[in-house]
């Protein structure tokens, strides 16, 4: 039970005197008094052997509830705590509070005459029966307070801490460290910054633990080096920089454990990671980018990063692969970095490239590498990334070939014998094991696990007449111009104009009205400047399902599109319909974009719709307050459109998520979306994190692209060769098995949304009637799956090689050979520049 508000409480302790001159009561027992503002020390002769005044009071009350023999303390109208386990300074002695003891015993001196062992009996006895329930985190629990002595000295000149940085006792508090030994050099307590602990999901709290117990040598192999390779979409990034920036401000020795920190990232994420960093920890820390080959703005980057060694502000440079090697002799100037992060770090799997090279030659143990893909599928790949991050731990590439590759490979062949199986399994167990201390990779699951149910709904809308016109003249015109154009480069760029003229049409015709204008001229009623969806298939579609779940109840709806002229069209028709809306795109500033956010999700505001732009997106944003979203046109890289999903469909959403993929009949966009469903390497815009790149097609591929098949109610359906629709076009085998959409055929099937089957979805069946041509849907609920199959919950994935000859994913293996061609290719195109 906890006590109430008291004012006085005594507690038995053990101390240490930690000034070495001293000659007395270097160790023992003793009595701790709390009375108002004073803390007394006394040994069990009742001796008072220590004094001082409390200066620290903020733990909240709600954070004790249910500890047993804490001590709420009031004192100067605070309270402050304290709890067995919990440590204390005071003056030249270390105290640790074993367990409280009556007050009254105190008052009555029978405390000091009962002995230490009887005290400590009586103790046992009374807490035996709920023993059990003090567990190890009321143990771990962080100390309070400390001696006035040192005040304030420690944020800002950055001395050593005495005390934890942050409130270990906070609601919420994620503790990193907690020393157990007060007696040890580790003794204070390491506390994520309340900043960004409030936005660590649960496996990211994990994570961060796992990194910083690696990097900061606590885990006990030989290294400090680790690799977090979760799954895109699990905040990576996030993580990173909680670590980053507890190391850069703590360590369990009060020390600061990192002065200055590299990140190297590709270079189109350079930017990205200083966005990152200002979005969780405004104006407190001013990453320099260094991903520009401009040479002034490198040496000024350069002259930034060398400032003082403890202004954390500056301390964390963020280069690009490229620009690291060209100045990595300029950074091997810098003596105080002690920490290196590679994003994307498969990069270095190839250890004899420059880049590895480089990357390796700094020389801090500390080095954390992040990656999306498992890593363990190329055995000399694994062992080239787990050498970087602890040189040595696998032995030398030769040694490691013999131990363990070579026998994992040859239980892997079919032919291999019983004993051959035996062995590989073993050494594959082993460094599953061995290397597991260090690697973490956790799958997109873990998030699932805990969602809401979701109806993935893939609409194909039809093109209304003056857009299938204006298409088919596009097309036509893209088919005689691209292919008469001589040049490559002329030939990409019309090719890229008509793909963006395309998708853009399929959004809304007045997006192209202008270039096509003599193309129509007889489409007298249409007017580009107002409001008309019945010219747009897909707008005549949202248009009557935004009505729907207007109708239905408060539920809030999620808009993307790549266009932020698309937006706009989207703003328009909201100002119409007076649906409140916000909008956030590129030009919404940084700081006002979480604002938005904030107000959104207020369950009660009025603002029913929230128009975003893919690209601003970003993965950070938390759109919770709605359950609908509406992918308006869909991205070459499939990453983006699952980010752009995961806006609303992630932790804290209550309701049931409905998605919408809208995609006009038989167009690009069908397309587009093909080529996500099938993956078709689109691994290096992945790795890049470019969404503006559309991939290169061959000759035939473009002469599909500009073919628009107005036959049809999808093309999409088409592929699988599914009976469900009467009147779907036969399409080749060869061209079936080339796409591998297959993952539809699991899907429900309307090839007519007025059918008596839609009506369990009485709001789209409305919104689709006019407009819609398919539907493709999928009802998922990860709570009852989660149910169902263990697996799912999971947390960890466990570290494998795999036993089956060629089981591993073979999209990871080619997915790294483009990597390494991408490489090569940038290397080249550098080469024929200079
Ligand atoms: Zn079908």
């Amino acid at each position: 039970m906890t006590s109430a508000a008291s004012e006085e409480a005594c507690f038995f302790v053990e101390f240490k005197n930690t000034n070495k001159a001293a000659k007395n009561d270097l160790k023992g027992n003793g009595i701790l008094v709390v009375k108002y503002d004073n803390v007394v020390l006394m040994n069990m002769d009742s001796k008072s052997i220590g004094k001082a005044k409390i200066t620290r009071g903020e733990a909240p009350a709600n954070a004790v509830d249910g500890q047993e023999s804490t001590q709420k303390i009031t004192m100067k109208k605070k309270e402050v705590f304290f709890w067995p386990g919990n440590s204390v300074q005071l003056g030249t002695k270390a105290i640790m509070i074993k367990f409280a003891v009556p007050i009254a015993e105190f008052h009555s001196g029978k405390v000091f005459y009962r002995g230490v062992k009887e005290i400590e009996k009586q103790h046992v006895e009374e807490t035996k029966p709920k023993g059990k329930n003090v567990g190890k985190n009321s143990i771990k629990s962080a100390s309070g307070f400390v001696t006035p002595f040192k005040k304030n000295a420690v944020v800002k000149k950055r001395e050593k801490l005495t005390k934890p940085l942050h409130n270990p006792r906070a609601p919420g508090a994620v503790v990193l460290f907690q020393p157990t030994d007060l007696f040890s050099v580790n003794k204070i307590a390491v506390v994520v910054d309340p900043l960004l602990a409030k936005n660590l999901r649960p496996h990211q709290v994990d994570g961060v633990r796992f990194c910083f117990e690696c990097l900061a040598g606590l885990r006990g192999y030989a290294g400090k080096g680790c690799i977090l390779a979760d799954d895109m979409g699990l905040g990576k990034t996030l993580q990173a920089i909680t670590v980053i920036w507890t190391l850069l401000n703590q360590g369990p020795t009060g020390e600061p454990t990192v002065k200055k920190c590299i990140i190297v990232a590709p270079s189109s994420l350079v930017g990205n990671w200083c966005q990152e960093f200002k979005k969780w920890l405004p104006d407190m820390i001013d990453p320099i980018p260094m991903g520009d080959a401009n040479k002034k703005k490198v040496n000024a980057a350069l002259a930034k990063f060398s400032g003082h060694a403890y202004n954390v502000k500056n301390n964390v440079l963020v280069t690009s692969y490229d620009q690291l090697r060209i100045h990595i002799k300029s950074i091997l100037k810098f003596k105080d970095i002690d920490l290196i992060v590679c994003d994307e770090g498969h990069r270095l799997k190839n250890s004899k490239i420059k880049t590895a090279i480089a990357v390796n030659s700094i020389p801090t143990p500390r080095r954390l590498l992040l990656s999306g893909t498992p890593i363990q599928n190329d055995l000399e790949e694994f062992h080239a990334m787990v050498s970087f991050v602890n040189p040595g731990i696998l032995g030398d590439i030769a040694k490691f070939k013999r131990l363990y590759s070579d026998e994992i490979e040859r239980m892997r062949q079919p032919e291999s014998t019983p004993e051959e199986k035996t062995v590989g399994r073993a050494r594959a167990s082993h460094l599953a094991k061995l290397t597991g201390e260090f690697i973490l990779r956790r799958t997109a699951k873990v998030n699932q696990q805990y969602l809401p149910p979701k109806v993935d709904n893939l609409v194909i809308c039809k093109l209304s007449d003056l857009q299938a016109k204006i298409y088919q003249s596009i097309c036509k015109k893209a088919q005689t111009v691209i292919f008469q154009e001589s040049g490559r480069k002329g030939r990409e760029t019309s090719t890229l104009a008509a793909i963006t003229h395309l998708k853009k049409l399929c959004n809304d015709p007045s997006l192209v009205y202008e270039e096509y204008l003599e193309n129509f001229a007889e489409e007298k009623k249409y007017n580009p400047d107002a409001y008309q969806p019945q010219y747009s298939g897909k707008m005549q579609f949202l248009d009557g399902l935004l009505a729907g779940i207007r109708a239905a109840g408060k539920d809030k709806v999620v808009i993307v599109s790549n266009y932020t002229q698309t937006l706009a069209v989207l703003a328009e028709m909201c100002r119409i319909k007076k649906y409140a809306f916000y909008q956030l795109d590129g030009s919404t500033k940084v700081s006002k974009r979480q604002e938005l956010v904030n107000m959104f999700n207020e369950p009660n505001s009025p603002e029913f719709v929230f128009l975003l732009s893919s690209k601003a997106g970003g993965c950070g944003l938390n759109l919770v307050g709605a359950n609908h979203l509406v992918l308006f046109d869909p991205d070459w890289n499939p990453a983006n459109d699952a980010q752009a999903m995961a806006r609303v469909w992630r932790p804290g959403q209550q309701k049931k998520v409905y998605l919408y993929r809208t995609l006009s009949t038989g167009t690009i966009e069908e397309k587009v979306f093909q080529r996500q469903v099938a993956k078709l390497s689109l691994a290096t815009n992945i790795v890049e994190g470019d969404t503006d790149a559309v991939p290169d097609f061959s000759k035939n591929e473009l002469k599909e692209l500009f073919c628009y098949k107005s036959n049809t109610i999808s093309d999409t359906h088409d592929l699988l060769n599914c009976p469900c629709a009467k009147a779907a076009n036969k399409v080749p085998l060869h061209k079936r098995q080339a796409a591998s959409v297959d993952e539809l055929k699991s899907w429900e099937h309307y090839p007519d949304v007025t059918s008596e089957k839609m009506s369990r979805f009485p709001i789209l069946q409305k919104a689709g009637a006019k407009s819609v041509s398919f539907v493709f849907l999928k009802e998922e609920d990860p709570k009852a799956n989660a149910k169902k199959t263990k697996q799912m919950l999971l947390k960890k994935e466990k570290l494998t090689f795999s036993t089956e000859d060629g089981e591993d994913g073979e999209g990871d293996y080619s997915y790294a050979e483009e990597e390494s061609e991408h490489e090569e290719k940038e290397e080249k195109e550098k080469k024929s520049k200079s």
